[in-house]
């Protein structure tokens, strides 16, 4: 496919870019500033930030290009409706690892046996949310309103575990990413999928697997 990524010089981006070429994409990264002109091509990813996000989604879908986005921390929701009126895709997931997406299902699982959890998240310093999109997914999918804990420091990729705990025996269940690239196979099967997609807003990796 030809691609667009905005954020191509940023910490995924850079990771992931060469990722997509080898699996035969050929893309067109997109810095801060450059003026944005999408048009012709098959898709747009974006790994910026949620200031940036919004306004490159937008541009894409009003100049007919679907989207993956894996910039956390903005809602989505606003561009449902231009997505499905211009027929297009807009495919968004909190976290591109399918490891994460694993651990997530299997939190949703034994939360039907455990009624109290907390969820630890930990980041690179440089992250700009709190908590992580995928933490906020996962207290949704568990439920029962967890206590989320953020730990931003060097040194950290994205990891977060999911502590279950009952009288006499504590549950963990946790996924460690320890290079960005695990985010690549996520977004390789997203754009591979998103012509099968329903036209409007999907969100969440487990919707493809
Ligand atoms: P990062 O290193 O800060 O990279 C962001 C990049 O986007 C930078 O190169 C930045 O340029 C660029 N950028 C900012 N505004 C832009 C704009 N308007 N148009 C085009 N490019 C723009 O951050 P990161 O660690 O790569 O993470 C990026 C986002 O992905 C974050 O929201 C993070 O939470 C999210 N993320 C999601 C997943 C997932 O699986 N869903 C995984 C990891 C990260 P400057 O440096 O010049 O500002």
């Amino acid at each position: 496919m030809k691609l667009a990524f905005f954020g191509a010089e940023g910490k995924v981006g850079a990771a992931l870019v060469p990722v997509l070429e080898a699996a035969g994409h050929e893309v067109r990264g997109f810095e801060i500033g450059d003026e944005i002109d999408v048009r012709g091509l098959d898709a747009a990813v974006d790994f910026t930030s949620p200031d940036a996000a919004p306004a490159n989604v937008r541009t894409a879908l009003e100049q007919g290009v679907s989207c993956v986005v894996g910039t956390t921390g903005w809602e989505p929701q606003s561009l449902h409706e231009l997505a499905a009126k211009n027929g297009l895709r807009l495919f968004v997931a909190p976290n591109f690892s399918i490891g994460a997406v694993l651990m997530m299902r299997f939190a949703r699982e034994a939360a039907a046996y455990f009624p109290r959890a907390e969820i630890v998240e930990l980041h690179n310093e440089a992250k700009k949310d709190a908590p992580s999109g995928t933490a906020r997914a996962t207290a949704e999918l568990i439920g029962g309103d967890p206590a989320v804990h953020s730990v931003r420091l060097p040194g950290l990729v994205a990891h977060q575990e999911v502590i279950f705990g009952a009288e006499g025996q504590l549950l963990t269940i946790r996924h460690d990413t320890t290079a960005r690239e695990s985010f690549a196979d996520g977004v390789l099967l997203a754009l591979d999928k998103l012509g099968t997609l329903p036209a409007g807003l999907t969100i969440g990796l487990d919707a493809l697997l």
